[in-house]
């Protein structure tokens, strides 16, 4: 059985609970952390209540007062203090979210190293967040914007990204001056306190405690409170649609500010001249990786008819050499999914695609790998009827299932990739550029999604791009470019260094 690396400490923390049976119930004030790839628990967590969530927001409040009278570069120097730790324990931790979600290994390091990047990137930006002087209409008058902290920022995150999530907010809202309270997934409390006690602990040798703070705690009781609570002026939320439809509708109710990262329904688009080797591999990964438990998981293939079946054979043969496992093994490519949930969501999408007239090419049961007692699926992918009609492959499930359409011309093609509701990832393979040019067209006719890859797949972003969705998924943007805006607050200053009154359109008041 494999234990959290004693390096990360997660025993001394006052709410780590050892030796739990897995019977406990949040109800109890513990949760438990299963490894979702044996199904024995981890360990338990001990959940805040409403009265330590009071006692947080209000020490988070007096620590925001401290935090923003300090320089942003030398915020930017204990960020890049973080970023050092996170590279020390970039193994261990990368480990624990294995454990902890059933990423494989190479991806559990993958997405602590995206916190790494993300944190190097809010060092550079600590030196660059500013704004611009404006040319005044008025002489002897200087018009100039700055960008000022917001204050005790919200971040909410889902289960299956439990470090990088928190990091793309967390890292860039620090440098702008803000205190962050995370409230993560119950499903992955530990890598939580594993990866925020690791930036707390940081911060406060360097002199500031109280920058990072956690609260663990179930939706009715925690999650409720944050999102309604004034004095955080953005909630930042990372989770399915109807998490953030919700979510959304009560910050709006409060007139705070929300940025919401939510589901997706990715598709791929093949077309007859593309180079079928990159885009099967592009989109097995894009498809598999994690155990399509991404956001930004190929959930759709959409191939031109004259190579849909190439495609689909190559594809096939590709899927029944993968090797589902222990998620922490040499060689294993797909390990589990996060729970019995997910598997009963796989198998009802899978019944209803059958009784849609799909048919299932390869995977399409549960699986139980080298004997291993967690919850595990096959890899799946089903070819649409000829009529391309559907329905099920129009919701997320947030399982490893590709639907393969098939398409004559490359409009039909880019309707239906963007007939879904959500809008968050797309990808094109074509060698014809007058293609590739209409998938990213400037007048918007193209691609809906706010990420669109040309001969890349659907998963598998870089921090320096803003990254994130439209229509459903949400209209939030993350991590890089002008994303950092979002964490600060505006303000247009305007000063006249003269002595005499002037109005703004020439107004006389005499
Ligand atoms: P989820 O919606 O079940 O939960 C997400 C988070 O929201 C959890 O922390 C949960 O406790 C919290 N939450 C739920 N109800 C709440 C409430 N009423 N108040 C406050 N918090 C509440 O999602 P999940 O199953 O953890 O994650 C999978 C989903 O997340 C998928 O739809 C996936 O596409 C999406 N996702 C999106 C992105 C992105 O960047 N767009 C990234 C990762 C995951």
């Amino acid at each position: 059985m494999h234990t959290p690396d004693p390096s990360l400490n997660l025993e001394q923390d006052p709410r780590y609970v050892a030796g739990v049976t897995g019977r406990e119930s949040p109800e109890s004030g513990v949760v438990v952390s299963f490894n979702p790839a044996t199904g024995d628990p981890i360990a338990g967590v001990k959940l805040d209540s409403a009265d330590s969530y009071e006692q947080t927001v209000a020490e988070a409040q007096e620590a925001f007062k401290r935090w923003r009278a300090v320089p942003a570069p030398v915020r930017g120097e204990v960020v890049r203090n973080i970023a050092l730790e996170m590279r020390r324990l970039l193994v261990p931790l990368g480990e624990l979210e294995s454990m902890e979600v059933g990423k494989i290994r190479a991806e559990g390091i993958g997405e602590v190293q995206e916190t790494i990047d993300i944190a190097d990137y809010a060092v550079g930006l600590s030196r660059m967040v500013g704004g611009k002087t404006v040319p005044s209409e008025r002489p002897l008058h200087r018009m100039m914007e700055q960008w000022l902290p917001l204050g005790v920022i919200g971040c909410i995150t889902a289960f299956n990204f439990p470090n990088a999530v928190w990091g793309w907010n967390a890292m860039i809202a620090a440098i702008c001056g803000n205190v962050t309270i995370w409230k993560p997934s119950l499903l992955a409390p530990l890598t939580a306190i594993a990866t925020n006690n690791i930036a707390d602990r940081v911060a406060t040798e360097m002199g500031h405690p109280g920058i990072f703070r956690l609260v663990i705690g179930t939706d009715d009781e925690v999650g409720e409170r944050m999102i309604a609570d004034k004095r955080l002026p953005l909630i930042s939320a990372t989770g399915s649609c109807a998490m953030g439809r919700h979510v959304g509708q009560v910050v709006a109710g409060r007139l705070g500010r929300c940025l919401l990262e939510l589901g997706g329904n990715n598709a791929v688009i093949v077309d007859k001249d593309a180079d079928l080797d990159l885009a099967v591999k592009s989109t097995v990964f894009g498809s598999v990786g994690t155990a399509g438990q991404r956001c930004t998981t190929s959930r759709r293939l959409i191939a031109h008819k004259s190579i849909v079946d190439e495609m689909t054979q190559r594809m096939v043969k590709a899927y029944q050499t993968i090797k589902i496992g222990d998620p922490l093994a040499e060689g294993t490519l797909v390990g589990p999914v996060i729970g019995e949930r997910t598997v009963e969501a796989y198998q009802n999408a899978i019944e209803q695609a059958k009784a849609q007239g799909a048919e299932v090419l390869v995977g399409g049961s549960v699986a139980k790998p080298d004997g291993l007692g967690g919850t595990f699926v096959e890899p799946t992918i089903i070819r649409a009827p000829a009529s391309n009609d559907l329905p099920i492959a129009m919701d997320e499930t947030f399982a490893p299932i590709l639907y393969v359409f098939t398409f004559e011309d490359i409009e039909d093609a880019i309707a239906m990739q963007n007939s879904v509701d959500q809008g968050l990832s797309s990808a094109i393979f074509a060698g014809n550029v007058n293609t590739t040019e209409r998938f990213l067209a400037v007048d918007g006719s193209g691609s809906d999604c706010g990420l669109a890859y040309v001969n890349l797949g659907t998963s598998g972003a870089e921090i320096g791009g803003a990254f994130g969705g439209e229509k459903d998924t949400g209209g939030g943007r993350e991590a890089g470019s002008d994303s950092w805006k979002a964490y600060m607050r505006r303000q247009t200053c305007t000063i006249n260094y003269g002595s005499e009154l002037r109005l703004a359109q020439g107004i006389r008041f005499e």
